[in-house]
């Protein structure tokens, strides 16, 4: 029996996460879990699984959840997110979107719990450090972001010195086949509506800039330590290739599948062992599978951005996140528009260079610093 917290338990990451595991009743036990507002989601996961401790982000509403199950121990604030992070659980579930992830990605390496982790905004700031630490403390890492775990997946039929390079797909979003001219005047309801994947809002936008793919890249470089121009980006339509990694020897190992986070969640809840995650066979005659091009680098500057980003180093991938964080934010209030948001962390970048560099102990507050940076930037854009 291996226990586990889920840590953004409202979201779509969650909710996948939940569905697993009724499956698996005899084999893990939530313990713990965390979300921002909804308390009411985490009265009913807390009722179905006999959780034990809860936090609730928002006062209000861990006081509304400890008032609904007297039984249960309800933290509140980011403190009490961070509290059910380092409680010690076999497996923590980080998938609590941006960077206000980071601290319980942090207190849960700290507890030496493994993590199953769904927040590349910690792996994107925290870089090599934040495995580093992880790594010294002797903790696993899964990512559970589709692509990761695929290549993760792929990673283990060689050697890494027997690794040439890594195919990352990216469905190429709402606006693969949209003009520049639609792409300047897309509205957000336009931007959220992705083709193939159901996710929470900040990825759906991000998908449809492909900072996303961005920040992917990042995460990749991150966790498997290898350099930019070692990772190939393909818009794979279909979403069906997860990910691929060529060997020296012209071996291609890839990750195939329908497009269900249940298959990653569950691979990395099980700290690499598969089980039955709901998901049916894959249809290899399907159209699509194997439809592959490069995106148009002038439609979508954001994954050439990330690039840049990775050669100069920490500072400037930490400063692509807050930027694409900002911009995205301003976009979806209507202050930007949809192209300003490439635009946005081109100039964060270039104004920024080198301004937050910083140790692990650091990148909380740095990240805030380059979020104000940026916000500064935004608003002088807006006006
Ligand atoms: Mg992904």
């Amino acid at each position: 029996m291996r226990t586990l917290s889920i840590l953004g338990a409202s979201g779509s990451i969650g909710g996948n996460a939940a569905e697993f595991l009724r499956y698996h009743p005899e084999e893990f036990r939530l313990e713990g879990i965390a979300v921002d507002q909804d308390w009411e989601a985490a009265a009913r996961l807390a009722e179905e699984f006999g959780c034990v401790r809860a936090a609730v982000r928002n006062a209000e509403g861990a006081r509304a959840l400890k008032e609904a199950m007297p039984g249960l121990d309800v933290m509140s604030g980011d403190e009490g997110v961070s509290a059910v992070a380092g409680a010690g659980s076999d497996v923590v579930l980080a998938a609590i979107s941006g960077s206000a992830g980071l601290p319980s990605v942090l207190a849960a390496i700290e507890a030496g719990s493994r993590v199953a982790l769904a927040n590349k905004e910690a792996v994107v700031c925290g870089g090599r450090q934040l495995l580093e630490m992880a790594q010294a403390r002797g903790v696993e890492v899964y990512p559970v972001d589709s692509e990761h775990s695929a290549i993760y997946q792929c990673l283990l039929s060689g050697r890494l010195d027997e690794l040439d390079s890594i195919v990352l797909t990216a469905s190429g979003g709402p606006f693969r086949h949209a003009t520049l001219e639609e792409m300047r005047a897309a509205t957000p309801a336009q931007a959220l509506a992705h083709p193939n994947w159901a996710m929470g809002k900040k990825n759906s936008l991000d998908s449809a800039t492909l900072a996303n793919k961005g920040l992917e890249l990042i995460e990749a470089c991150y966790l498997f330590d290898v350099p930019e121009d070692k990772v190939e980006v393909l818009v794979n339509p279909t979403s069906t290739f997860h990910s691929a990694v060529r060997f020296v020897d012209g071996s291609m190992i890839a990750q195939i599948g329908d497009p269900d986070m249940r298959v990653p969640i569950g691979y990395a809840l099980g700290c690499a062992e598969r089980r039955f995650s709901g998901v049916g066979s894959f249809d290899l005659t399907k159209p699509g599978t194997f439809d592959f091009w490069a995106p148009d680098p002038e439609r979508f500057p954001s994954l050439g951005l990330a690039r840049a980003a990775l050669r100069q180093g920490q500072s400037e991938t930490l400063l692509f996140n807050a930027a694409n964080e900002m911009a995205g934010i301003a976009f979806m209030d209507g202050r930007i528009g949809f192209m300003d948001i490439p635009a946005m962390i081109a100039e964060c970048l270039e104004t920024g260079e080198g301004r937050f560099e910083t140790d692990l102990d650091g990148v909380i507050e740095a990240d805030r610093e380059a979020k104000r940076f940026c916000e500064e930037r935004v608003l002088a854009k807006a006006a």
